[in-house]
């Protein structure tokens, strides 16, 4: 058990966050008067009620990004400008850092450590990353048609833009949104998850206190049935950015085409598998592997929920593995312990919500309804109360036609299972709709060239699990995605290139 002592955090109340929404730099409650209810996943309680936008509410605040847009922000203010603002908006979120970890904490679920050691200093370092690299993206010079022609590119700011973000990582997925768009010169309309709005509604106070402009940043909470809709299909939102589920991209994508065909960029889902060869260090894999699944309880696009260990490695792998699910399970100290309170060392989390935790469970029963090995785990969390944790779960000799194989499960269940060749894993790992991430454990170095090469996947992790930074590009290859985020790539996504043809 941990050895800290339980730490005393706000209640939601002492916090003070606003609930309404937040158009041209001022709170109010939205026009219909409706409320959503938001709940603390470790215990089942409601922790406020926010305010939902209506399509009047998002129309408004549309205005006031576009007036804002043509007037204030874009074009308007230099790059380096925006980039200081980035910059003093990181500084507040690292004066009102315990705040913001209680606050995330309170509405995610996530323990406290976790979001002030990864969450937090994550967003700051993405906000300092955009704010670093906004005066220093620019476009080419192509002097390829004589000497008295020339053409040069500029990178414009797309406009008005709409982000829809989802509840697993509610402060990091707010950073990767706001940091590009923000730097790039785009103004924003945002929607959070309605299931955790609690940090982005306390980041509206920053943006302002930090002195960018009114109207350049906006947020909608509210239903994405409704408010999200309402920006996808809006007429006068230049791109909508989406980080969520296929479905819901899919939803997105229609909704913009079928409107003023509005740019989309997509982060979507993944079932993402880790390849477990002969020649890897068993424990360094088993780590890497329970990183890579219980993390974030498993509610990870990048989760490593399919794992292929090559044969003669197979039993003595999941008993590592397994090793680590049981010591997550009885609160050892460690990365992986549990605890409902707001101890230091808690990390492993409920999951979201009620239903996510009925789904999850639903998916255990099929895996082994279809013939599938429990190896460790499989049930609530007894010491879960009314909170919604699920025991990190091991299922083996899993078949690649079985619904837990095929379907993202976004819980703290992994699926095993063996293979023989390099090339028979390959075919295992590459067979799903889903091209996130993947992981390759190795020790042969051609081997790993030649794995990570061969695999369908935006990202791919060799001899570790989970890396990522702001300066390095992430999305998905099939229906995990459309277009990148982070890096440069995720500056360009939020311009569009000019070509000026001079002749002199
Ligand atoms: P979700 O698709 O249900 O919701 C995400 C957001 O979309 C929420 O803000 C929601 O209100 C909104 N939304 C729902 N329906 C909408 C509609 N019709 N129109 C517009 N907006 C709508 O996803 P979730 O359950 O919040 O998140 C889990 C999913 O997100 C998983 O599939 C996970 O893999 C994926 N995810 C992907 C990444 C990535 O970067 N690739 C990161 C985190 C989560």
């Amino acid at each position: 058990m941990s050895t800290h002592a339980a730490l005393t955090v706000p209640t939601i109340g002492e916090l003070s966050i606003p609930t309404g929404l937040f158009i041209n730099n001022e709170f109010r409650a939205s026009s219909s008067g409706q409320t959503v209810p938001t709940i603390n996943p470790a215990n089942g309680e409601t922790l406020l009620e926010v305010s939902h936008a209506s399509q009047e509410d998002v129309d408004e605040a549309v205005r006031a990004a576009r007036k804002a847009f043509e007037t204030a922000w874009g074009n308007n203010v230099q790059a380096s400008e925006r980039g200081a603002l980035l910059n003093k908006l990181a500084d507040l979120m690292e004066r009102d850092a315990e705040k913001l970890a209680a606050l995330e904490s309170l509405d995610s679920g996530k323990g406290i450590r976790i979001v002030r050691e990864i969450d937090l200093p994550d967003s700051v370092a993405c906000l300092r990353y955009y704010a670093g690299l906004a005066d220093k993206f620019f476009g080419q010079t192509i002097p390829h048609f004589g000497k008295d022609k020339f053409v040069y590119t500029i990178h414009q700011p797309i406009g008005v833009c709409g982000q829809i973000i989802p509840w697993n990582y509610p402060l990091l997925m707010w950073a990767w949104k706001v940091a590009p768009a923000l730097a790039a010169g785009c103004c924003i309309v945002m929607k959070p998850s309605e299931l955790t709005p609690l940090s982005a509604l306390y980041m509206c106070q920053l943006v302002k206190e930090a002195g960018i402009p009114a109207g350049v940043f906006n947020t909608v909470p509210g239903l994405g049935a409704t408010t999200g809709d309402a920006i996808s299909r809006h007429m006068d939102i230049d791109k909508v950015a989406f980080t969520g589920s296929v479905m819901t991209g899919r939803r997105i994508s229609i909704a913009a085409a079928e409107s003023n065909l509005k740019k989309v960029t997509l982060e979507l889902g993944g079932k993402s598998p880790s390849l477990i060869f002969e020649s890897a260090n068993i424990e360094e894999a088993a780590d890497w592997s329970a990183l890579g699944i219980w993390f974030n309880s498993g509610q990870d696009c990048t989760a490593g929920s399919r794992i292929y260990v090559h044969e003669s490695i197979y039993e003595t792998f999941i008993a590592a593995l397994k090793k680590k699910a049981e010591a997550c399970a009885i609160g050892q100290a460690g990365l992986f312990v549990c605890s409902s309170d707001y101890d230091e060392t808690t990390s492993f989390g409920p999951l979201i919500s009620e239903a996510q935790r009925d789904k999850v469970l639903g998916y255990i029963s099929s895996g082994v309804d279809e013939g599938a090995r429990l190896v460790a785990g499989g049930k609530k969390w007894s010491k879960s109360g009314n909170g919604y944790w699920v025991e990190p779960t091991i299922i083996a000799d899993v078949k690649p036609h079985f619904k837990v194989v095929q379907e993202e499960i976004f819980g703290p269940v992994v699926v095993i299972s063996k293979f023989s060749t390099e090339s028979e894993a390959l075919t295992l790992a590459n067979s799903s709709t889903f091209g996130l991430a993947a992981a390759v454990h190795t020790n042969d170095a051609r081997q790993a060239m030649r794995v990570t090469a061969a695999l369908d996947a935006g990202t791919v992790w060799c001899n570790q699990y989970g890396m990522l930074h702001p300066g390095v590009p992430f999305g998905g290859f099939k229906m995990s995605g459309v277009g990148r985020e982070l890096g440069t790539y995720g500056l360009e996504a939020y311009t569009q290139v000019k070509a000026v043809h001079q002749n002199l």
